[in-house]
């Protein structure tokens, strides 16, 4: 399909998507919702990438400690992500689309290691992929290392799932004032410091001219929408 505004996407799902209403971990019903989400954007045409956080298992950040250096904890967290991508995939499979993972830190009996030409072969032949491990590296983000692998991967946009709708002027479940950005750029959502993202994943899409669309993955059919340039999003641009 040649008129899909975005005809490979790259869409983040943090770990605390797949958690639903639980404090920890995967709640299956809404790890089965994103999956067939996932699906409805393959089946529209779209080639999709992922990459899934891993907040609802552990962050690096809070866990390191006097005993637990940053980089090992960060090193934690990126296996948190691979277990969430396993549970994803098997989600996918099981909506019945082929999905791989494959992971920046090598785990071979585990799923494929990451590498840039096999990721862009499953893409072509139709798979769903899922880019665990984020960067591979301490002291990054899956937001960073979604913006990362989109770039790399030659995506068309970078799309963003949170919690709410879009892009706010302040936090809109504490300032009743706050406004939803339509459209903004990546310079003003560096100069604005605007939390959606890290600053080193904006100005990598700054960078890679990269799209990003910022959207409620609470919304039924979202990412759909998103993938066809509809929807309630905020689009983060050149
Ligand atoms: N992490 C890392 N390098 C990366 C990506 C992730 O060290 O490139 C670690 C880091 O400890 C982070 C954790 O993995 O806290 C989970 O990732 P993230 O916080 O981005 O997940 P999300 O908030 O999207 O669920």
């Amino acid at each position: 399909m040649t008129d899909l505004p975005y005809p490979r996407i790259l869409v983040k799902v943090s770990g605390e998507a797949l958690m639903g209403s639980e404090p920890f971990g995967l709640h299956p019903p809404t790890v089965a919702r994103i999956a067939r989400e996932l699906v409805a954007a393959r089946e529209l045409g779209c080639e999709v990438g992922v990459v899934v956080g891993g907040g609802n298992i552990l962050r690096g950040a809070r866990v390191a400690g006097e005993d637990l250096d940053r980089s090992t904890a960060d090193h934690m967290g990126m296996l948190a992500t691979v277990m969430n991508c396993l549970a994803l995939e098997a989600a996918i499979e099981a909506a019945g689309q082929p999905a791989r993972t494959m992971s920046a830190i090598p785990m071979p009996t585990v799923c494929e290691p990451y590498a840039r030409q096999p990721a862009m072969r499953h893409l072509r032949l139709g798979r769903v992929v899922l880019l665990a491990g984020g960067t591979g590296n301490p002291y990054f983000t899956t937001d960073t290392g979604a913006v990362l692998r989109a770039a790399e991967l030659d995506a068309d946009a970078v799309l963003k799932a949170t919690n709410v709708d879009g892009v706010y002027t302040a936090d809109p479940k504490t300032d009743p004032s706050a406004t939803r950005y339509e459209r903004i750029t990546h310079d003003q959502a560096l100069a604005y410091d605007l939390k959606v993202m890290d600053a080193a994943a904006f100005a990598l899409a700054r960078e890679a001219a990269l799209p990003i669309i910022v959207f409620s993955i609470r919304e039924p059919g979202a990412i759909v929408a998103a993938a066809k340039g509809e929807g309630h999003v905020t689009v983060v641009s050149p």
